[in-house]
């Protein structure tokens, strides 16, 4: 058994996976997540501070929610990042949409690489060139 200190509380807790945090404390920090999501709903024109002011939440785990794509900012929002690989700007995660698609790119190609080329299928146009071929 892993026990630990919660990171938040400093409670002992069990541990299994994930954040160092009780379940206690990851159930608040859930709520603490809908609340804001709501908020920023609510209100799509807030900054961080009125954020962070308003919904009792510190700006390092705004951050990291939106480092996993758990908030998005609508076009009237001031709140914008940087994309972390060129600098283009962004309203949620880590990286632009081209990044991201350049990414996804060469992960699957990297993905593709080893493997054979389909065969051919055997549909109705197969056949026909067959038959032409025959002639
Ligand atoms: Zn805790
Ligand atoms: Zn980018």
């Amino acid at each position: 058994m892993d026990v630990r200190n919660c990171r938040k509380c400093g409670k002992l807790f069990n541990y299994i996976s994930g954040p160092p945090i009780c379940p206690n404390c990851k159930q608040a920090l859930e709520d603490k997540f809908l609340q804001v999501r709501e908020y920023i709903r609510d209100n799509r024109t807030a900054t961080v501070e009125m954020i962070c002011t308003d919904c009792e939440v510190d700006s390092g785990q705004l951050r990291q929610w939106i480092r996993e794509e758990r908030l998005e900012f609508s076009d009237d929002s001031p709140i914008n990042f940087e994309c972390e690989n060129c600098g283009a700007t962004i309203k949620t995660g880590r990286y632009c949409q081209k990044c991201k698609n350049e990414m996804a790119g060469k992960l699957e190609s990297s993905f593709r690489r080893p493997e054979a080329p389909k065969p051919e299928k055997k549909d109705s146009g197969g056949s026909r060139m067959r038959f032409l071929d025959s002639k």
